[in-house]
């Protein structure tokens, strides 16, 4: 997620790379980078869209993470990035809050690798095999929880499907190649509130074409706050234990 001090620190111009993955599901993804424009990429919004159906409404469930007979679900990793305290705080409040525990590789076929690469990235659910959440140094440490959400299946807040009853998309702001992230996805909202204060929502000037102009303005009352990089929401707690019925 990117909130609006950062899109002003970073000035944030865009790549979109559609990536086609090899899953066991199949499906096309999209894979949204964003350039610092500096030789860095930089990502933070990072998406993946399969184009079949939303994360959260699989076949199968087969992307998602699978619950063991102790009703925990253990999501493999192994770490190149050379923050770890980063990774282990974001870790700590899902081990605190919800049922999900990151426990340590060791031979497991499906398998987050944390890593430090040009910008900041995760597939959307489980792949299976190895899937690269990417987190990088000048972009999205503090981001560690987001992309880590996003692995467990969950989008961008402002795609959800009834987000036109809570946010007005002002696309006429939108750098047209971005445009994409704010396309509206057939979500599964788990009889959730809409959440502007989730860490999975975006800023209001995200993506903008200028800075300072509204992408996102939130209705009826303009004045709310919108996304926050600071940890997960209540709801967005909620959510990981009604997902995965901790
Ligand atoms: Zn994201």
């Amino acid at each position: 997620m990117i909130n609006n001090e950062e899109e002003k620190k970073h000035n944030l111009n865009v790549l979109l790379q559609l990536t086609q993955i090899n899953l066991k599901q199949k499906p096309a993804l999209f894979m949204v980078l964003f350039n610092t424009g500096s030789s860095e990429v930089l990502i933070e919004g990072d998406l993946v869209f399969p184009k079949t159906r939303n994360a959260l409404y699989c076949l199968n469930n087969n992307c998602f993470w699978k619950k063991n007979s102790n009703n925990i679900v253990e999501i493999p990793y192994i770490v190149t990035y050379n923050n770890k305290l980063v990774i282990a705080n974001a870790m700590s409040t899902f081990h605190s809050k919800t049922c999900i525990r990151f426990v340590a590789r060791s031979t497991q076929s499906d398998y987050i690798s944390i890593e430090n690469k040009d910008g900041c990235y995760s597939s959307l659910g489980r792949t299976g095999g190895k899937q690269v959440v990417s987190l990088n140094r000048q972009g999205c440490v503090y981001h560690g929880i987001h992309e880590l959400l996003h692995a467990l299946g969950f989008y961008h807040e402002q795609t959800r499907s009834d987000r036109d009853k809570y946010v007005m998309i002002n696309w006429e702001n939108i750098s047209p190649d971005m445009a994409q992230n704010f396309q509206k996805q057939n979500t599964n909202n788990q009889n959730t509130p809409y959440d502007y204060g989730s860490i999975m929502h975006y800023g209001k000037t995200t993506f903008s074409i200028q800075p300072g102009l509204e992408t996102i303005t939130p209705i009826p009352d303009e004045t709310v706050e919108i996304g926050q990089s600071q940890g997960m929401s209540n709801t967005d707690i909620l959510r990981v234990n009604k997902l995965y019925g901790c």
